[in-house]
């Protein structure tokens, strides 16, 4: 018989969490919805491994874990209620009040005002890296660095990071290394198989593929970290609800074929708009030219539907009329749904270490499962107003 592992990622994420404990004999697991959890004997009740409280997961719960190990080929994956809190939570785990510790400068918003606000207030420092830092992110440790966190590439501004260099430097230093995987959604991008020690998505994201659950996930393969991370959880009272984690591992079995479409459309599009004379740049890793597609072309294995491009300068009121003239495209936040979205990106862009300087209105795009003919008459019509 042929070790499940050595699938592809496609057979993989499609062939894991399926045990008859989980599902009963149906495709999917059961969702089960638990607090108590009823043990058979007196003498299993503190025994260590059994179900024994919702809190800490229930057979939906496990199911969607070991998808998810299956696809980043992790030993250990702990849920957790966003993605968000996937990014926060290792963190927490990790640092420790009088330690130091690196964050890219590009990381997710979100990511940076947790460190900014609540790292501070616990007394850790927090310093910002520059995105074209690699094997040179030794020379920004110190004896109290505690972790180092990377985002690869940004959701915003999309440079790649020489992720296998700064996990080398890291390890050797015996720092943990933390990666927001959520563009790579564990399937175009492997930072485990690099070097990195955790990897964290959204899985609101390409898992879900609909918009319409929040949930995050924290793979890793090391015993250690699993365990602070884990720990953490069990002291926090973090919680997933076993509906959220159905319709996330629901999503998943189908993510490599979808993904395969915002791929090749994203693209599409951004071939298109390269051409455009009202784009000054486009940020798209997988572009050929493009910033970052060097090191895409090396550490990844395709792209995801969402990345940026740069408009010649433009009021702010011309911003608006060309995202106010689109029909098709939403306008909203998050990305990885069947949908496609377009949002301005200047209003949230917060750079400390390296400020990129556009020349021009920075914008998003997050390329759904339309057919691209649409879309890019939809854009013409944003061209138009502009
Ligand atoms: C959306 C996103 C998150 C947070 O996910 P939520 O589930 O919305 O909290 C984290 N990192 C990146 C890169 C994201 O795009």
């Amino acid at each position: 018989m042929t070790d499940p592992a050595d699938r592809k990622p496609a057979t993989r994420i499609i062939h894991s969490g399926k045990g008859r404990g989980l599902t009963l004999g149906g495709v999917n697991p059961v969702v089960q919805r638990a607090s108590t959890v009823l043990l058979p004997k007196a003498e299993d009740l503190y025994k260590p491994g059994n179900w024994t409280y919702g809190i800490h997961g229930t057979a939906t719960h496990t199911a969607l874990e070991e998808a998810l190990c299956a696809l980043e080929k992790a030993s250990h994956v702990q849920l957790v209620a966003s993605g968000l809190l996937a990014c926060t939570l290792p963190i927490l785990a990790i640092a420790e009040s009088g330690g130091h510790v690196l964050v890219y400068d590009n990381v997710y918003g979100p990511t940076r005002r947790f460190c900014d606000r609540m790292l501070k207030r616990w007394n850790c420092e927090v310093e910002y890296v520059p995105t074209n830092v690699g094997g040179a992110i030794s020379e920004y440790f110190r004896p109290n660095t505690k972790l180092v966190f990377l985002e690869s590439p940004g959701s915003l501004t999309f440079e790649i990071l020489d992720t296998p260099a700064i996990a080398d430097a890291a390890r050797n230093a015996g720092i943990p290394t933390i990666m927001d995987n959520t563009w790579g959604a564990g399937l175009y991008h492997r930072p485990l198989d690099l070097g990195v020690d955790i990897s964290v998505q959204a899985l609101s994201k390409y898992a879900g593929g609909a918009s319409d659950i929040l949930l995050g996930s924290i793979a890793t393969r090391d015993n250690a970290l699993a365990g602070k991370i884990s720990a953490a959880c069990t002291e926090l009272g973090q919680n997933v609800s076993p509906d959220d984690a159905y319709l996330a591992l629901r999503g998943l079995r189908t993510m490599e074929t979808r993904l395969r479409q915002h791929h090749q459309a994203g693209l599409a599009v951004a071939e298109w708009l390269a051409k455009r004379p009202e784009v000054n740049a486009v940020l798209h890793p997988a572009l050929p030219g493009a910033p970052g597609y060097d090191l895409w072309t090396r550490d990844f294995s395709g792209a995801a539907g969402l990345f940026g491009f740069v408009l010649n300068p433009a009021s702010e009121e011309q911003v608006f009329a060309f995202l106010n003239a689109l029909e098709v495209f939403g306008l909203g936040f998050s990305w990885g749904g069947f949908e496609s979205l377009a949002i301005h990106c200047d209003p949230q862009l917060s750079r400390t270490a390296a400020p990129p300087n556009y020349g021009g209105p920075l914008m998003r795009l997050s390329i759904g499962l339309e057919e691209v003919d649409d879309l890019i008459a939809d854009l013409q019509r944003g061209f138009a107003a502009l």
